[in-house]
Order: structure tokens, then C-alpha cells, then sequence
């Protein structure tokens, strides 16, 4: 008989990552999730056990398994190694990021009715790292930000591919493209061509700059957001901070054939140890996770005790205006599933 349990590699990652990971591991279990763990390190802590921030058995992990669930990661800022968050969505072609952002009843914020999905390119544009100093006294530097047809087609694709598949109306191209003619107008240009194969779908061409205006005002108004790397990344962490903040924003990142789960946030190191790291963004991650992998009860009873536990204030963390520890908001998570 075949052992139908997916292996999914498990990267607890750096500073919080280690107790988030642990309450997620917890709530899956709980939630009734069918999935065998591979655990390998990756960026500091991988420095300090395997002298490499990504190391060959992590990738050799994630290789077989074809998805992994991952921790914050720390980067060095300015200098030192490359991010392994944007190596691991590079080698594994992982080209889109699908962020959910919904408001929770319970959880502070300016808005209420929330509902939208930032879909990212997330291979190309500034991230490719293609950056140089031009002159020896390192005195001006150039970042080339790489926008392709390919890149652009397929992330427009997934987008409106995703629109239909949810039943979602709009899909807003956000772009830089008045500026930017090239780079930028080639990305307007691919979404515009993917569109007219999805005529029940609204489009809309949103200047980034305008976009960020119009999220702030009232974000109820977006459904999809499809956009390039740079402004993906900036307008989700903006969009997080509508809806609750950081601790709230999960991420999927989607390849052909392989998908790596993870929160949005860092690895937050004001707070290691202190039992203050809300888990909701890891633990919504496996959420995506468990819906990529078809176990839509698991997902189910998953987000019904993550619902739940953030209705209340005991119970849900410091961050979100609660009193709860980490520890003390996975049990309720994990009570609040059987009632
Ligand atoms: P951060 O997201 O770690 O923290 C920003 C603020 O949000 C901090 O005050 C932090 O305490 C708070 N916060 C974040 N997540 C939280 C949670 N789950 N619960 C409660 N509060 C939370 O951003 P930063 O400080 O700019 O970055 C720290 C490190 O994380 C850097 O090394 C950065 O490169 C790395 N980073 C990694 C990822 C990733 O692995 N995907 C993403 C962003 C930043």
C-alpha cells in the first residue's frame, strides 16, 4: 500500500521562529493535518551548525519533498550573505506570492470587511539581484530591476487564473509603468494581453503610488492585486499593517511544482523569548499549506480555532491588544476547534 502522507521539510527558522514554528506544528496536529516533517536548518542558525546559510541538505530536503513550511529567516542588512528567503524562491522557481489579507473580528484595526489577495512575481524585477558598484571608490552603485514577458505572463496568469478560480471580481495591475516605460510598461502590457482571456473578470491599472493612497483610504475596494516584486513586497507588509499588523500576514509562495509556506513577518528579535510572537501569520500559512495540499477539513478546523481564539481578548497576543502568551493563545486555538 502507497503512503499517500505528504513530507513537508521544516525550517523553524531565526529569532521567533523557533516558538511560532512549535505552535503551528501544535495546531496542525490538532486540526487533524496529514503531513510527515523533515527538519533541516537554514540562514543563522544554519551558519552556526552547517557554516552555510543553505546548506545542501536543506535544499536536498526540499528538492524531494517539493514544499516546506518556514520560519523568518534573519539577512544581514547591507552586507554579509544573500537572503535565503529570495535564494529558496529563485531555485525553486517559486515566481508567485500569494498573500491573503482579511480583517479578524477581534483583532484591532481601521477597518473591518477586508477581504483581498496580493499576488507578487516573486523571481524577477529588483530582487533578481543583479546590483554592481560603478566605480572602484564605491561612490554609486546599480541595482537593474529585470522584467521579462515570461516572468510577466505567467505571474498575470496565475492571477487572473486565481480570480476565476475563487469567484473574485476584480483584479488591480499595479504598476510604475508612467515612469518606468520599459521595465514596467512591459508587466502592464502581459496583464493587459492575460486579461482579455478573462472578459467576466474587472481590471483595473492602478499607479503604484496611487495604490498605496487608495489602500489607506479604503482597501475594502481591492479584491486581487497583481503586481512586480518590488511593489508586491512593500504593498503586503502596508496591507498587513490595515488589518492588524505583521503577526497576521501569511504567504504562499507558488512554483510549478513545488510551494514554501511562510509568514510575511521577520524574525522579529525585540521579542525572542518573551512568549509575546503571535503565531496567526505561520499558523495561517499552514493554512494555504493545507489547502494546496487538498485537506480542506484540516484547513477547516484550523481556521475555525484561529478565528476563534482571536475573538478573545485573553486569549490573543500582546501585539493584537490581548493578554495572551504564545503558548497560552495556541491552547486556545486548539480548545476553541471542538467547540
Ligand atoms: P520584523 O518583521 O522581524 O519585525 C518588525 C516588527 O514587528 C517588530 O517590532 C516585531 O516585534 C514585530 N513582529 C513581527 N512579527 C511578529 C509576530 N509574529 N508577533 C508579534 N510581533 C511581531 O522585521 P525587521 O525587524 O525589519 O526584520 C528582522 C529580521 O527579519 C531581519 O534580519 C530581516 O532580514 C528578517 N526578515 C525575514 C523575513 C523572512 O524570513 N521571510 C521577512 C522579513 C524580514
Amino acid at each position: 500500500m502507497t503512503d499517500a502522507t505528504p513530507t513537508c521539510s521544516l525550517i523553524r527558522g531565526d529569532g521567533i521562529g523557533p516558538e511560532i514554528a512549535d505552535a503551528t506544528l501544535r495546531v496542525l496536529d490538532a486540526a487533524g493535518a496529514k503531513v510527515k516533517w523533515e527538519e533541516v536548518p537554514a540562514g543563522l542558525a544554519a551558519v552556526e551548525t552547517d557554516r552555510d546559510p543553505l546548506p545542501p541538505r536543506t535544499t536536498e530536503s526540499i528538492s524531494r519533498n517539493r514544499l516546506a513550511l518556514k520560519g523568518p529567516l534573519g539577512t544581514p542588512i547591507g552586507s554579509g550573505f544573500r537572503s535565503v528567503n529570495v535564494a529558496l524562491r529563485q531555485q525553486y522557481d517559486l515566481y508567485a506570492n500569494v498573500r491573503p489579507v482579511i480583517t479578524f473580528e477581534g483583532v484591532p484595526s481601521h477597518y473591518s470587511n477586508v477581504d483581498l489577495v496580493i499576488v507578487r512575481e516573486n523571481t524577477e524585477d529588483l530582487y533578481a539581484g543583479v546590483e554592481h558598484y560603478v566605480d572602484q571608490r564605491r561612490n554609486a552603485a546599480e541595482s537593474i530591476a529585470i522584467i521579462t514577458r515570461f516572468g510577466s505572463m505567467r505571474i498575470a496568469e496565475y492571477a487572473f487564473e486565481y480570480a476565476r478560480r475563487h469567484g473574485r471580481k476584480k483584479v488591480a495591475v499595479v504598476h510604475k509603468a508612467n515612469i518606468l516605460k520599459l521595465s514596467n510598461g512591459l508587466f502592464l502590457e502581459c496583464a493587459r494581453e492575460v486579461a482579455k482571456k478573462f472578459p467576466e473578470i474587472i481590471v483595473e491599472e492602478v499607479i503604484v503610488d496611487a495604490a498605496c493612497m487608495k489602500l489607506v483610504i479604503d482597501p475594502t475596494k481591492f479584491d486581487v492585486i497583481v503586481t512586480m516584486n518590488l511593489f508586491g513586497d512593500i504593498i503586503s507588509d502596508l496591507t498587513a499593517g490595515l488589518v492588524g499588523g505583521l503577526g497576521m500576514a501569511p504567504a504562499a509562495n507558488i512554483g510549478v511544482d513545488a510551494a514554501i509556506f511562510e509568514a510575511v513577518h521577520g524574525t522579529a528579535p525585540d521579542i525572542v523569548g518573551k512568549g509575546l510572537a503571535n503565531p496567526t501569520a505561520l499558523t495561517l500559512s499552514a493554512a494555504l499549506m493545507l489547502d494546496y495540499l487538498h485537506q480542506d477539513a484540516a484547513a477547516a478546523r484550523l481556521r475555525k480555532g484561529v478565528h476563534a481564539a482571536l475573538r478573545s481578548p485573553v486569549a490573543r497576543t500582546r501585539d493584537l491588544g490581548g493578554q495572551g502568551t504564545t503558548m497560552q493563545y495556541t491552547d486556545a486555538i486548539i480548545r476553541a476547534m471542538d467547540e
